[in-house]
């Protein structure tokens, strides 16, 4: 009976974690949240030392850390508001869920905040100098 136990518990904390279902997330979708929850500063220290940011469903409340840096909270509400989004469809995305949470954060700051692609060329081409030598021509051999 007792190996039974410990093998169900092993059967438990062994099981592979069920990715999250994939979510597309829109503007509109983040201005839903953040029309329905209240966005809160915290500037308390024992907040900030635990949380960047942290979520009431019940209060509807998004807790920022006011001590992190612009670029951190931005990305700590977008972090929040895909809580909420899975939320909102059933989806408890607490615990070990966290860090799937926060790699879609990520890409929505990618998205919103980040250096756009198209851009990078083209800092990339301005690098190049304007009176720059032309390659090297292959000269015909001469017979
Ligand atoms: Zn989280």
């Amino acid at each position: 009976m007792l190996l039974a136990i410990i093998l169900l518990a092993q059967f438990i904390f062994h099981q592979e974690l069920q990715p999250l279902p994939h979510l597309e997330i829109t503007e509109a979708d983040i201005i839903s949240v953040l029309a329905e929850y209240d966005v809160v500063h915290e500037n308390g220290q024992l907040f900030c030392q635990q949380f960047y940011g942290a979520t009431n469903f019940s209060t509807k409340t998004i807790a920022l850390c006011a001590k992190n840096d612009s670029s951190q909270q931005q990305q700590t509400l977008l972090h929040e508001v895909v809580h909420v989004l899975y939320w909102r469809k059933g989806i408890d995305t607490g615990g070990p869920y966290d860090a799937a949470v926060d790699a879609k954060s990520k890409e929505l700051f990618q998205r919103y905040f980040g250096i756009p692609k198209t851009a990078t060329v083209e800092a990339v081409k301005d690098t190049i100098p304007v009176n720059a030598t032309p390659p090297t021509q292959e000269t015909a051999p001469q017979n």
